[in-house]
Order: structure tokens, then sequence, then C-alpha cells
């Protein structure tokens, strides 16, 4: 990669870029080395005009909240792209219309629709992500996803076209989507409806604790690992791994949390090797004593 040469350009902007740049803190596993070029976006311009120059010639990789990401440790030969608060913000239209920013989290969006008295996006409570990464992942909880919600994204390609995406238009399947891989998401048109505070409050309440009761929180985690494998079993991920593999296996200080066994923990600093070892380790086990193949939820970043 031309480092020199995105030097310069770096210069004619006002976001910020970093050279060899750490991620470790820019991810929920905490796990990770650096990358060579990390751009922290703050207007639509700068992103435009790096499109134009770069999109094409570099690999990109957009961060979210980093809670689905698994970083590889060595150094990332492109460009993590990171969309900054100028990307965060909210606004609601008549019929229950609300439009977010990508760099937008989840929690805050679902705050909002609350004091709004919008229904519908009570889920987003228990979602630790951004807007831009639960639309890549089409995330989702207790039987709602971002589709059941979702009216159209706006998105950027890599020469720099914005584009408006209706979601009528996008195949959605559990976790993923048939957007194209190197769209960047701006922004996305939710639509809910009427609801009282209250009402929407107490749903909160009970999807929270819900959460709490099956998963574990407050731990170095990239959330659910694999995704449930639906289209070969009636079973969960996390009764196929009880059924194929030891609970207290660990590769260094990677390990499986014992309140969720899909959820696998960074517990005394594990590199990206032992976390990779784990992944791979509980594949290949409940292939062999399920036959199910198991199919990554995370993404991972090398
Ligand atoms: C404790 C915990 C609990 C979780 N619970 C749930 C749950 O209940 N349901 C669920 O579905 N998930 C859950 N997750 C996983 C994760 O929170 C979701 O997948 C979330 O939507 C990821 O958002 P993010 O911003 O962190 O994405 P990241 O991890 O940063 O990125 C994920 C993917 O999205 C892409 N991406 C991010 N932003 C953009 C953008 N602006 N444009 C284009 N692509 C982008 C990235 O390139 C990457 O491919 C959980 C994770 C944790 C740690």
């Amino acid at each position: 990669m031309k480092i020199e040469e995105i030097k310069n350009f770096s210069k004619k902007l006002k976001s910020q870029f970093y050279f060899n740049y750490d991620l470790k803190k820019l991810n929920w596993f905490n796990i990770g080395g650096k990358t060579k070029v990390y751009f922290k976006v703050e207007s639509l311009a700068d992103l435009i005009l790096f499109l134009k120059k770069f999109g094409k010639k570099q690999k990109i990789f957009v961060l979210g909240a980093g809670s689905n990401t698994l970083i590889s440790d060595k150094i990332f030969d492109g460009v993590v792209i990171k969309l900054g608060k100028n990307f965060s913000n909210i606004t609601i239209l008549p019929n229950n219309i609300i439009v977010a920013g990508s760099s937008c989290t989840d929690k805050k969006l679902s705050d909002y629709a609350l004091e709004n008295e919008v229904g519908g996006f009570e889920f987003l409570s228990c979602i630790p992500g951004t807007i831009g990464g639960g639309l890549r992942m089409n995330a989702g909880c207790f039987d709602k996803e971002f589709k059941d919600i979702l009216i159209s994204i706006q998105a950027i390609d890599r020469i720099g076209r914005v584009i408006t995406i209706p979601a009528k238009k996008v195949l959605f399947e559990y976790r993923s989507n048939d957007l194209a891989d190197d769209l960047i998401f701006l922004s996305a048109s939710f639509k809910g409806l009427k609801k009282n505070k209250n009402e929407i409050k107490k749903e909160i309440h009970k999807l929270k604790n819900k959460k709490n009761q099956s998963q574990p929180n407050r731990i170095k985690t990239g959330g659910s690992t694999f995704k449930n494998p639906i289209n070969q079993t009636n079973k969960k991920v996390w009764e196929l791994i009880k059924e194929s593999v030891p609970l207290d296996t660990k590769f260094g200080g990677a390990g499986i949390s014992n309140k969720h066994y899909n959820f696998f923990i960074n517990e005394k600093n594990a590199s990206f090797n032992d976390m990779n070892k784990l992944i791979e380790f509980v594949i290949d086990n409940v292939e062999k004593k399920t036959g199910v193949k198991l199919e990554k939820e995370i993404k991972i970043l090398e």
C-alpha cells in the first residue's frame, strides 16, 4: 500500500487519519493488532473524496462498535474506516419514521424511539452495535430483526456514489442479506408505530431481563460466534456445542462462556490465534459429533 500517497492526501481533509493504529481497544473481544491506516470520517464530503481516489485501490474495512468483529494480530494492510459522530444523528419524521446515522448505537436509537413514543425499536436496546453493523448483520433478538422496521438505506459505493436502497429490494435472511460487500452504509430510515411510553419502557425492561438471564454481559466477547444452523437442524448452536465439546476447553486465554456456550470469551489476554483455534476446534468437533457444519456469525478482519 502506498502510505505516502494517503499521508499527503490526508492533509487536504478535516477528518483524521492515523497510521499504524491499534485496533485492540476498538472491539469487544479486546483482541487484535494494528491497521496501516485508520480513517475517522467526520464528513460525507471527505468520505466521497477519499473513495474517489482510493476506493478501488485499497483494502477497506468499515468498523462499527466492533461488537461482532474478531481482529487479527497481524498488521492490516489496508484502511479501517470508522464513521465519526457526524454520522450519528437521529431525526424523526411524520408517520413514526425515524432516520438514524450509521454510527449511532442501537441503544441510542431505541432510547430516542422511547422518548418519541414510537414502538417497534425496543429490541435494539439489547444489541450493543451500531446501525451500520446492524444493517450488515441484519441483527436481531427475540424474534425481531433490523429488516422488520427498515424502510431504506443510504449507502456509498467504492467510487463515492451515494445511493438509496429501498428495503424491499434487499433479500434479508437470518443474520445476512444480499447487499454488496463493498457498500458503506451512511444512514437508514425505519418505521415504527405510535406506542405509549410506559408500554415501551415495560417491553424494554422485559427484553433486557430476558437477555441478562441467558447471556453474559460485561465480558470481552463478540456475542454469538456462530449462526444457528436453521437449515440443518432444529437444535440451537449452544446445544450442539454442549453435546460436542468439553465446555472447559481453552486455547491460551480464550474460552467458552459458561452462561451461553455460543459466546466465546477473551478471559486472559487471548491472542487472535487463541480465539481462532477455539473457533476452529468447535467447528471440527461439532461436525464430527453431529454432522452439522457451523457457519461463523462473527466477522474476521485479517
Ligand atoms: C454482548 C453481546 C451481545 C450481542 N447480542 C446480539 C443480539 O442479541 N443480536 C444480534 O444480532 N447480535 C448481537 N451481538 C452481535 C453484534 O452486537 C451485532 O452483530 C451488531 O449489529 C454489530 O454491530 P457493530 O456496529 O458492533 O458492528 P462491527 O462488529 O463493527 O461490524 C460488523 C460488520 O458490519 C460491518 N459494518 C459496520 N458498520 C458498517 C457500515 N457503516 N457500513 C457497512 N458495513 C458496516 C463491518 O464491516 C462488519 O462486517 C452481540 C454482541 C455482543 C458483544
